[in-house]
């Protein structure tokens, strides 16, 4: 439990000035002035380094992983506090499972199949079941991922099936929140964005988004735009993004996923 983590003060305060700065940047890079999400991306790194942002002075809540086992660890070790965004690859078989066992999970970012809704809907549901206060409970916010550059090899719904599944889960899926829809875009149309050059895949969601609201009698405002990373998020801002998922500018280079920890070896700390 949170007792038990030893959080080490120095990299506490790394970690803090690593935020602050990316705060400051989404802030100069907000031309508009609208409120832009910053969720920290802390995949493959361990739980004392969530417990240190989400303690003052950063005090931060917005927390992505991609790994649904780590996920759960780390929810069962840290605060309850913590609204959990699952950003990675999610498997059909995993939808259920995180619904119904992660309480604090806020969002579920990257759902591209009808399928994997209606999994997500069947957990929440039986969340929603076993609550004994009788106050109404918070729908499972999803993020439709889009796949946007084309690749084979990336996940994502083709632009053109977008429509289609967000009334699947407006429609179908009582327990879920249409939030808004993700991208993580080509890694080369990434590296030649600037705050100047206008990213095609973040013009593309920005598209498909505006298509989608226009069917659903919607408000452009009433689905956000899921898009940029530590390369590129600058210029996703600039072109209206309402939630940035940001990891190694943070939390630095990551470990490869076989050496990752969710709970340190102390006496390996402690030297
Ligand atoms: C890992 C990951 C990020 C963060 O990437 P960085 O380049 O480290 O900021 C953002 N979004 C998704 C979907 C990811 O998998």
């Amino acid at each position: 439990m949170a007792e038990e983590m030893k959080v080490n003060p120095q990299r506490a305060k790394q970690l803090a000035e690593n935020l602050q700065s990316v705060v400051k940047t989404i802030q100069s890079s907000n031309k508009a002035g609208k409120n832009v999400r910053l969720i920290a991306v802390s995949k493959l790194k361990p739980a004392t380094d969530i417990l240190a942002l989400h303690q003052p002075p950063t005090s931060h809540l917005h927390f992505g992983e991609n790994y649904a086992q780590e996920l759960s660890e780390k929810a069962s070790l840290l605060p309850r506090s913590i609204r959990w965004h699952f950003i990675g690859a999610l498997q059909t078989n995993k939808c259920k499972g995180l619904a119904e066992q992660i309480p604090n999970l806020w969002c579920v970012s990257s759902v591209d199949s009808a399928k994997k809704a209606d999994a997500l809907e069947k957990g929440r549901a039986n969340v929603a079941s076993s609550g004994e206060t009788g106050e109404e409970k918070e729908k499972l916010r999803i993020m439709v991922q889009v796949n946007t550059s084309g690749e084979e090899n990336k996940s994502g719904c083709e632009p053109n099936d977008t429509l289609e599944l967000c009334k699947h889960i407006v429609e179908k899926c009582p327990d879920l929140k249409l939030q808004g829809l993700m991208t993580i875009g080509a890694i080369a149309r990434s590296q030649a964005t600037t705050a100047e050059t206008e990213n095609e895949d973040f013009m593309c969601l920005r598209e498909t988004r505006d298509r989608v609201v226009e069917n659903l009698g919607w408000k452009q405002e009433e689905l956000e735009l899921s898009m940029g990373m530590s390369g590129d998020y600058e210029g996703a801002i600039a072109m209206g993004s309402d939630e940035v998922r940001i990891g190694s500018t943070i939390f630095g280079e990551r470990p490869a996923r076989k050496d990752a920890k969710v709970v340190e070896d102390v006496g390996e700390a402690k030297g």
